[in-house]
C-alpha cells in the first residue's frame, strides 16, 4: 500500500472580530514595495464596507472585485492573471481570496497561475503544477464548501469541470473569522451549507473510508445538525459552528472522496451552470436509494427551514444533452468507486443515470 502524503494549510487564524489581524499577518509576507497584495473580493461587498473598510491597503496593493454569479472558468482564471501582471511592477507578494468558494477558488489557480507556464486548463488534473503557488490567503464569507482547506480548486474549463488538484493548492493562510458569514442570504446559506452535510454522508457513506476521514466527518456532521436540526443555538454559535463543519468536511475528504450527488451535480454544472451548493441540493433530494438516512434527514432540514428546491430543471432537455450529462458525470470514477465500489459501473449504467436525471 503506497499511503498519499497530503499538504495542509500551514496557518490558520480563528475567531469573531480575526479579520482586523489581516494587515499583522500579511505585513512580515511583502516581498517589496514593488510586490503588492492583491485582494480578490467578491462584489457583492462592493458596496458593503463592513469588509472592505477593514482592509488596509499600502503601495500597489489593489481590489479586484469578482462577481461570483457564475462558477470560476480557467478562462477567468488566465484572464485575471492577465490583468495583474499588467497591473504589477512585479510579481505580486501575495493573493487574497475573500468570499465563498468561489472566490476562495479563484485565488487558489491565480496564485498558481502566476508561477507557472500555459493556460489553467493544462493543470486540471492531479499534481500537475510544476512550480509552488504564490503565497495565497483564504478568507471565507459563507461556510460550507470546505474549499478553504482542500488541495483543489474547482474549474471549469472549455472540456471539462475538474479541478487543479496539487500540492501547491492548499491556502498558505487560512482566517476563519465567522462573524464575516452574517449577511449570508437564508436561502444560500442552506445551500452552501448542505455542500458540507453531503461531503459529510458521501464520505461517511464511501468504500474509501478509514479512520481519518470518519474522525473528521463524524465531528462535521454533528456540527451540521446541531446549526440545522438543532433549537438551542445563538445565531453567533451557529455561525461559528457551520464554519468549523465546513472545515472538518473538508479535511474528512481529503482522504477519501465525494460521492453520488457530487457525481451527478457535477454534470448539471457543466451542462446547464447550476451552481455547486444548489445542484448538489437538487440531485441529493432523489438519492435515497444510495443514501436513505442521509437523505431523510436532509428532508427534515429542508421543511425545517422551509427551502423550495427548483424542480423539473431536466425535463426538457435532448437527448444528447442528456447524454453530455451522463458522459461528464460518468467520468469521475474516484467518486463513483467511492460512492458503489470497484464494480460500480454495472451499478449506475448509463441508463441508470439518465432515469435519475430526468426526476430532477
Ligand atoms: P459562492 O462563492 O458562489 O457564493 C454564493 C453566493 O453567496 C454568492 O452570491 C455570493 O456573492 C454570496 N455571499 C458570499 N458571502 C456572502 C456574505 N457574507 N454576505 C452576503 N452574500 C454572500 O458559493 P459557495 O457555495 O461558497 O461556493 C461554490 C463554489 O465552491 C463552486 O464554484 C464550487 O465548485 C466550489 N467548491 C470548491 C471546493 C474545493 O474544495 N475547492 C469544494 C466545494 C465547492
Ligand atoms: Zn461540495
Amino acid at each position: 500500500m503506497n499511503y498519499k502524503n497530503f499538504p495542509m494549510v500551514p496557518r490558520i487564524i480563528f475567531g469573531r472580530g480575526s479579520f482586523n489581524q489581516l494587515g499583522d499577518i500579511l505585513a512580515p509576507k511583502r516581498l517589496s514595495i514593488n510586490a503588492p497584495f492583491i485582494y480578490l473580493v467578491d462584489d457583492v461587498f462592493k458596496s458593503n464596507a463592513f469588509i472592505t473598510s477593514r482592509i488596509a491597503l499600502s503601495y500597489d496593493d489593489k481590489i479586484i472585485y469578482v462577481s461570483s454569479e457564475e462558477e470560476p472558468k480557467t478562462s477567468q482564471v488566465d484572464n485575471l492573471v492577465e490583468e495583474i501582471i499588467l497591473m504589477t511592477k512585479e510579481r505580486p507578494s501575495g493573493i487574497i481570496g475573500i468570499g465563498g468558494g468561489t472566490m476562495l477558488d479563484l485565488a487558489k489557480a491565480v496564485a498558481i497561475m502566476l508561477t507557472n507556464e500555459g493556460e489553467a486548463k493544462d493543470y486540471q488534473g492531479w499534481d500537475l503544477v510544476k512550480n509552488p503557488a504564490i503565497y495565497h490567503v483564504g478568507i471565507p464569507t459563507i461556510s460550507g464548501t470546505g474549499a478553504e482547506v482542500s488541495r483543489t480548486t474547482v474549474l471549469t474549463g472549455p472540456d471539462k469541470k475538474l479541478g487543479i488538484n496539487s500540492d501547491y493548492t492548499p491556502f498558505d493562510q487560512v482566517v476563519l473569522d465567522p462573524e464575516l458569514t452574517k449577511n449570508v442570504p437564508k436561502d444560500q446559506w442552506f445551500y452552501t451549507g448542505m455542500d458540507c452535510y453531503i461531503h459529510c454522508i458521501e464520505s461517511l457513506n464511501g468504500t474509501y473510508l478509514n479512520a481519518f476521514s470518519q474522525s473528521y466527518g463524524e465531528m462535521a456532521l454533528e456540527l451540521c445538525k446541531e446549526v440545522f436540526l438543532g433549537e438551542k443555538l445563538s445565531i453567533k454559535e451557529s455561525q461559528d459552528k457551520l464554519m468549523m463543519a465546513s472545515w472538518h468536511g473538508g479535511m474528512s475528504i481529503v482522504y477519501s472522496q465525494v460521492g453520488v450527488a457530487h457525481a451527478m451535480s457535477y454534470g448539471l454544472s457543466y451542462l446547464l451552470g447550476t451552481k455547486h451548493g444548489i445542484g448538489n441540493c437538487i440531485v441529493f433530494d432523489h438519492l435515497e436509494e444510495f443514501y436513505p438516512e442521509g437523505v431523510a434527514l436532509f428532508k427534515a432540514m429542508k421543511e425545517k427551514h422551509d427551502i423550495q428546491l427548483p424542480k423539473g430543471i431536466c425535463a426538457n432537455l435532448s437527448d444528447q444533452e442528456l447524454d453530455v450529462m451522463i458522459s461528464i458525470s460518468l467520468s469521475l470514477e474516484p467518486l463513483w468507486e467511492n460512492a458503489l465500489g470497484k464494480n460500480w459501473k454495472k451499478v449506475m449504467t448509463p441508463k441508470k443515470l439518465k432515469e435519475l436525471y430526468k426526476k430532477m
